[in-house]
């Protein structure tokens, strides 16, 4: 690797380090430098925490309106049958069409208390709405501005489909425009106030990882998307990525314990690709003994014994065992049974061997 590109990748490390290792104290800083500019803060602990809030904050008992710019709305809220929640498409928001908007926020600033909104749908209606709730998941913060420049850069130089165009940074409370085509002098027609903003510190099992001290290297992933672009089981089944197999195994136990073993090869092209240097194939073998610890399962053990076995499988390229392989692991699935059949290369990254 050219050694540029490696001393950038040191500074993100470094970056996202200095933020996760002393997590607890930028979010008190965060919060302090937040309140100072009139945005309220709360800490949600897991998402029936977060179901609860927005419920306790609607002001009728039934229809209020409200539009969501969530990646997956909580079940809890989407599924509510009691006619609490009446939901405005963003597509279809128009000036008082939603009492509140909820957006997933991109990144927290730590030095200035502030809040990074990164192309998201509702970019052009945050302003729209009298109350705006932004939730921000804790391990997004970054202790300074200056880093959030550093993180948005590797984003795009690592993923060209990310082009950051449109960035909102909050810092306080904003001006509230019911109409903005009539934005003008002519006080009859333009109604502003201030739109409430408040922040939800979302934890949802990141402190649990936090506790981990291997696994916590995840949490320096700036979601890149690089390492799904490089990993052939993913582009083959759509998945889980190598990074959202780390972590979702400990956020939703037992859900995914059964698939782990199946959804990596550590070929260990993730991590050649990761721009923070993330130990992606210390960390899946970590989360495989975790599974293997928790679940105790035959199976398991025995897949586990053939990935401790992989430099020698390795040099039995085109033999029997990788057959054997093959049909163990992926028998199920033609796919990508049929995928390795076809390829020559080493199943696990050399790189990687050499350091057994
Ligand atoms: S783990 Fe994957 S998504 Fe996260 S920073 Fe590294 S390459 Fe990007």
């Amino acid at each position: 690797m050219p050694v540029e590109k490696q001393i950038v990748r040191n500074r993100a490390n470094l970056v996202r380090h200095n933020y996760i290792e002393e997590m607890e104290k930028h979010l008190l800083a965060f919060e302090a430098a937040a309140n100072a500019h009139d945005l309220s803060v709360h800490w949600i602990i897991d998402e029936s925490a977060l179901v609860d809030f927005v419920q306790n904050l609607m002001p009728k008992s039934r229809f209020n309106k409200v539009c969501f710019d969530f990646g997956k709305i909580p079940d809890g809220i989407k599924n509510d049958n009691s006619g609490l929640f009446q939901f405005v498409k963003i597509e279809d928001f128009n000036d008082n069409s939603a009492e509140y908007l909820f957006v997933e926020a991109d990144y927290g600033i730590v030095e200035n208390g502030s809040i990074a909104l990164v192309n998201k749908r509702s970019g052009d209606v945050f302003n729209k709405v009298q109350k705006l709730v932004l939730l921000l998941n804790i391990n997004n913060l970054v202790v300074k501005q200056s880093d959030l420049e550093l993180v948005l850069a590797l984003k795009q130089r690592e993923n060209e489909s990310f082009l950051p165009h449109d960035i909102k940074i909050i810092t306080s409370p904003f001006h509230y425009v019911k109409n903005e085509t009539f934005i003008t002098s002519d006080d009859e027609k333009v109604n502003k106030n201030d739109v409430s903003v408040t922040i939800l510190l979302y934890d949802n099992g990141i402190t649990e990882i936090m506790e981990n001290n291997v696994l916590r290297e995840s949490l320096y992933c700036i979601q890149c998307g690089r390492c799904s672009e490089v990993c052939p089981v993913y582009k083959h089944t759509n998945g889980f990525t190598p990074i959202e197999l780390v972590k979702h195994n400990s956020f939703y136990r037992n859900h995914l314990d059964q698939n782990i073993f199946k959804s990596t090869t550590l070929c260990g092209y993730c991590e050649e690709v990761c721009p923070i240097d993330i130990p992606l194939m210390d960390l899946l073998v970590a989360e495989m003994e975790m599974v293997n610890a928790r679940t105790n399962k035959e199976r398991n053990i025995d897949t586990m014994k053939i990935f401790a076995k992989r430099s020698k499988l390795n040099k039995m390229n085109g033999s029997f065992r990788r057959i054997f392989f093959l049909r163990k692991m992926y028998g199920k699935n033609k796919k990508i049974h049929n995928y390795y059949k076809t390829q020559n290369e080493n199943f696990y990254s050399i790189t990687k061997t050499s350091k057994e």
